[in-house]
């Protein structure tokens, strides 16, 4: 296969891509934050807007029950996607951070209480940690958390001190968002499993790159958010086991959760709607769908590998640069590069890189207690998706020379 023609091709369906940044094509290297949406994508939500919209679950009439039937195929369609054992082990949420919130306050409220711990990364996200941090608050558990070497890598070598009777729940990113590092989170599961500790994997950056398997992973909890694998913003999934979302209480109340309610007492739904309070996204889920069958038709074996030269070739080209560091040089990397250069401040590289058309994050990357491991306040992260280009990396390149050349280094 001509990678270049098939990328290209790629490229036509992400209308976004076509945008001019000061007259020069847009590089989007942003792609950790969002990724850019397809075109049947948009199709699909504005389809389902000007055809279907209706209220799900609620009406016996001919639009509700065509836009229930839509909603709960996307359910079907996820279920699918990261090959859960059954449907109603999936809950739509926003996001990723809106499923760890569920999560933390429900299972918190079930099973932590003073004195038990909670076992983190130095790497999480932020939407990783302040939600186990609220917990803390409210129960009086503590944190524990696992660190990371110099590369970027967890250090796993002292789980068995980390873990302790304790322990009531182990938090950790499939992928991280700073430094790209693949977590060997089978391996972090297994050990947990050994003392009867539940997981929960945030794949918010893992669902864009390797194909996920709840049940091959043995996961308690996983947890996604469309917008960071091609899909709409507002849309996400909690997956969690059948026995957890049982013992579980609801996170929210209204609408949908119920199966009825009187002043004295209230009938929680079956699931997953005990978890789904209030009118959902139907819209986004619909457009998740949509984006996950386009999705499905890519060859998937030929884009990993894209992403693997592509991320090979930026690295190549910023060694070029003097004064250049690496943040996270992991042996196991999904295409995500972190620099700093110098002691030019990291929204300095990005403001001049914008100039020049290319779409850089700048700072902490929601990582602030990595970054204080590391002694740093941000970096600048280069992160690709499915339809980024050699070109791109070149475009990246070139206008940092002009960073140096700003800064007389
Ligand atoms: N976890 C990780 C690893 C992330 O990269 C992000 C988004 N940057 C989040 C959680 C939060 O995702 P969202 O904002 O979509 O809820």
């Amino acid at each position: 296969m001509d990678i270049i023609k098939y990328i290209d091709k790629i490229r036509q369906d992400f209308p976004a891509l076509k945008t001019k940044v000061f007259g020069k094509p847009l590089a989007y290297l942003d792609n950790a934050a969002t990724t850019q949406k397809p075109q049947l994508m948009l199709d699909a939500i504005e389809d389902y807007y000007s055809a279907i919209n209706a209220n799900v679950h609620r009406g016996v009439h001919f639009l509700s029950e065509s836009a229930t039937e839509a909603y709960e195929g996307a359910r079907q369609r996820l279920q699918q996607f990261i090959n859960a054992k059954h449907s109603n082990e999936c809950i739509f949420v926003r996001g990723t951070t809106e499923a760890i919130n569920l999560v933390a306050t429900s299972f918190g409220q079930q099973f932590v209480k003073q004195g038990d711990e909670i076992v983190l990364t130095q790497m999480e996200h932020h939407s990783n940690i302040v939600p186990w941090k609220l917990l803390c608050e409210r129960s009086g558990a503590e944190l524990r958390i696992i660190p990371v070497n110099n590369n970027g890598e967890l250090e796993l070598s002292n789980l068995d001190a980390i873990f302790s009777e304790r322990t009531k729940i182990v938090a950790v990113t499939h992928i991280s968002n700073s430094l790209g590092t693949i977590n060997p989170v089978k391996e972090i599961i297994s050990k947990a499993h050994e003392r009867n500790i539940p997981v929960l994997i945030d794949g918010a950056q893992a669902a864009a790159h390797i194909k996920i398997d709840v049940q091959d992973l043995d996961c308690d909890f996983y947890v996604l958010s469309a917008h960071k694998c091609y899909g709409p913003m507002g849309v996400g999934l909690l997956y969690a086991k059948q026995k957890w979302l049982e013992q579980m209480p609801p996170y929210q109340g209204g609408g949908d959760m119920i199966l009825q309610v009187t002043f004295e007492k209230i009938t929680y739904n079956s699931l997953p709607f005990k978890f789904e309070a209030g009118t959902p996204s139907v819209a986004d889920a619909i457009g998740w769908h949509a984006a996950l069958d386009y999705l499905a038709h890519l060859d998937h074996k030929a884009i990993a590998q894209h992403e693997k030269v592509l991320l090979e070739y930026c690295v190549q080209r910023l060694q070029e640069l003097p004064h250049l560091k690496f943040w996270g040089t992991a042996k196991n990397k999904a295409p995500i590069v972190s620099f700093t250069l110098d002691d030019i401040h990291p929204h300095d590289i990005g403001t001049i890189v914008n100039e020049y058309g290319v779409a850089v994050r700048t700072g902490h990357h929601c990582n602030m207690p990595l970054m204080d491991s590391f002694g740093i306040t941000g970096t600048v992260r280069a992160s690709f998706g499915l339809y980024n280009t050699i070109q791109e990396v070149d475009q990246l390149c070139d206008a940092l020379q002009n960073v140096h050349k700003i800064f007389r280094r």
